[in-house]
């Protein structure tokens, strides 16, 4: 199956999107945040110019099952973020900007590589501030051959306009919904409407890829997964979380919960973030889970 980027590749409609994505970094509302700073000029809260930054890029094997397969998901983690989570686990990536600048060519270039590597996919790690950087690196890739599908793995905290930008060149959609408490939310990570627009952008995204396709191999092909982290407290809202994906989404969509949680960064700070999640958290996390009906998906070990 050909990814769907080539269709708008031969059609120079992906030519076109490079040019906007551009142009917004002008004044840029690439996400949420709406900084509206030249970032060609200046950083705004994500703390990265014009030239995207790259942590790291290999072959992972940790990733959900139909993400990495036999031969991993090709991750490229970037730097910095459009949050500010205390409690992050990626933090010396996200937060203190480990990681180098490159190029759109050198991103191409990344992108070839792990292909050559065999992986699955292009698993875009924290893509949401760099948006057009990808795109044009993508222009590049293709015509060298690449064809990989991309995975678009973020926060969740994602513009509807910059979603639009990338429909029909993510195939396969991994947000994250952290919170269902708009108060909890900016607490822990700064900003004050990521409910809204979590729900919002998740929405964006089933109506671009749909459920999950899984093709006979058992790789994923194209649609969307969830990943809800349990933080201890009841933080991270899991019971409202799980009732909006079951009622207001489909209790057929796919959710991986994450029992990972462990207090990193400044987590120490907060009363409630200082310790893992408890046995009984994890277990209620579960019943929720059967009460709303969600079957698909998975469930790390505590
Ligand atoms: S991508 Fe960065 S500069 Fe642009 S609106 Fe978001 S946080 Fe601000």
């Amino acid at each position: 199956m050909e990814p769907s980027y080539l269709r708008l590749y031969q059609s120079g409609e992906l030519e076109e999107r490079v040019g906007e994505g551009l142009r917004t970094l002008r004044k840029c509302t690439l996400c949420p945040r709406r900084c509206g700073v030249d970032r060609t000029l200046e950083i705004g809260a994500c703390h990265t110019g014009c030239i995207a930054q790259v942590s790291s890029f290999n072959a992972h094997h940790g990733e959900e099952p139909p993400l990495s397969g036999s031969r991993g998901s090709g991750t490229i983690f970037f730097t910095n973020c459009n949050m500010r989570c205390i409690y992050c686990q990626n933090y010396p990536i996200s937060q203190i900007g480990h990681g180098r600048t490159v190029t759109a060519e050198g991103l191409a270039k990344i992108m070839l590589d792990l292909a050559h590597r065999g992986c699955h996919n292009v698993n875009l790690v924290t893509p949401s501030h760099v948006v057009p950087q990808i795109l044009e690196a993508l222009l590049l890739a293709i015509p060298q051959g690449f064809r990989l599908p991309f995975v678009y793995n973020t926060s969740g905290y994602d513009a509807l306009e910059t979603l639009a930008l990338l429909d029909g060149i993510i195939d396969i959609y991994l947000p994250d919904m952290r919170y269902a408490d708009e108060r909890v939310a900016f607490q822990l990570s700064g900003v004050g409407d990521y409910v809204a627009r979590n729900r919002e952008a998740v929405r964006e995204m089933v109506r671009q890829v749909g459920e999950l396709q899984i093709d006979d191999e058992g790789i994923a092909k194209r649609g969307l997964i969830i990943r809800h982290l349990v933080l201890p407290g009841g933080l991270a809202g899991t019971q409202e979380t799980f009732r909006f994906i079951a009622e207001e989404l489909s209790p057929t969509t796919s959710l991986s919960v994450m029992a990972q949680y462990f207090p990193a960064y400044l987590a120490s700070e907060h009363p409630l973030l200082r310790r893992s999640i408890s046995i009984e958290e994890y277990a209620s996390a579960s019943r929720c889970l059967e009460e709303h009906g969600l079957e698909n998906g998975w469930q790390q070990g505590l």
